[in-house]
């Protein structure tokens, strides 16, 4: 009884320490990530760190609210951390990174019909990021 026990409390503390690898991550890089770029950085923090384990770790963040889904049309999930609030995104054509934008945009309800309720929005920048335009 007691080494399942430990076990588990082992577990617990693995699992949390890859869950704080990856918020360590994505706040570190301040984009959203797919789950390979995540798991590449996540492996300079946690050696060990398997894909298997930062998809289930995304999972987990994600029900307790700490991470979000990014998605653009045509590309995979991205994910970020919920912490930014409202913000939009810009995609590279070139390097296909995603990267935050900082504002939202005024007047969006101008555009809509009378009559009309806005309950939510999406924006997508397009274009080429510094590096790839300079
Ligand atoms: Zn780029
Ligand atoms: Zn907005």
């Amino acid at each position: 009884m007691l080494t399942e026990h430990l076990c588990e409390v082992s577990t617990e503390r693995r699992t949390t320490r890859q869950k704080e690898a990856i918020k360590a991550v994505l706040k570190e890089q301040d984009r959203p990530l797919l789950p390979e770029e995540i798991h590449q950085f996540a492996l300079k923090l946690v050696p060990t760190v398997g894909i298997a384990t930062v998809y289930r770790s995304i999972k987990t963040l994600i029900e307790d609210g700490q991470v979000c889904c990014v998605e653009i049309p045509g590309q995979s999930p991205r994910y970020e951390g919920t912490e930014k609030g409202h913000h939009h995104h810009f995609h590279c054509r070139e390097c296909q990174q995603v990267f935050d934008l900082q504002k939202c945009v005024e007047g969006l309800r101008k555009l809509v019909p009378s009559g009309f309720q806005v309950t939510d929005h999406e924006i997508i920048l397009y274009g080429l990021c510094k590096k790839c335009a300079g």
